[in-house]
């Protein structure tokens, strides 16, 4: 048995009294585990089956198998901050993307973006970085150098499905976008780090408009971004 530290994205019951885990570990990448008797009523697994929580699990993580995860204890349990809603609504969205996203290839990303997610005080930011970085990986990166039909620097609109900017005459249905939103796009997919500035702004309409993009390239929906986009 090698125990390995990581996150628990997701927990469902499975079987009778068991529950299924899945756990995006340090050393073997995204995983589902089973936790035994998590649901039975004197289970002293309670802990080990905590969402968006670091744990240790102690399993024989074996490939091409389901493991049974036969010890380790909590290490985080962001008890703070587990009382805020918004934190688990955005905390719930951090992981279905990561759970649907998730690419071996660049797992250290996926962990840090999901270790970062959950302590960040400013979780929107750092899920438009990951979802960013998605894009990139992804190849489906939009044209923020100008509008896309005619080249035009004077841009008024970020249109998802034309993949980038448009400008003041081939904008459509006269959806103009706030400027900020224009500056931010073109910052995130050209500089390294653009926090500061995401930090003055309404970064959540940022964050849609990522997010909407996501969806219609890379043909995903994902439900917890509804809920919060309901709220
Ligand atoms: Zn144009």
């Amino acid at each position: 048995m090698n125990p390995d530290c990581g996150y628990v994205l997701a927990v469902v019951p499975y079987r009778e009294h068991d529950a299924m885990i899945t756990f995006l570990s340090e050393n073997h990448g995204l995983m589902r585990l089973i936790l035994p008797g998590y649901y039975k009523p004197k289970s002293k697994q309670g802990k080990l089956g905590l969402e968006y929580s670091y744990v240790k699990y102690e399993s024989k993580f074996n490939d091409n198998q389901l493991n049974r995860i036969t010890g380790g204890e909590l290490l985080d349990g962001y008890l703070t901050r587990r009382s805020d809603f918004d934190w688990l609504l955005y905390s719930s969205c951090l992981s279905e993307i990561t759970i649907r996203c998730y690419d071996e290839e660049y797992h250290d990303l996926f962990y840090a973006m999901f270790a970062k997610g959950l302590r960040d005080t400013s979780q929107v930011i750092t899920l438009i970085e990951l979802v960013k970085n998605i894009i990139e990986i992804q190849g489906i990166t939009p044209d923020v150098t100008g509008c896309v039909i005619c080249g035009s620097s004077l841009i008024s609109q970020f249109s998802v499905e034309q993949g980038g900017y448009l400008c003041q005459q081939h904008v459509r249905n006269h959806r103009h976008n706030q400027k900020e939103l224009l500056i931010a796009l073109k910052g995130l997919f050209t500089r390294e780090s653009i926090r500061d500035y995401l930090e003055e702004i309404d970064a959540k309409q940022v964050l849609s408009v990522l997010i909407d993009y996501l969806e219609y390239h890379g043909d995903y929906k994902f439900n917890s971004w509804k809920l919060i986009s309901n709220v």
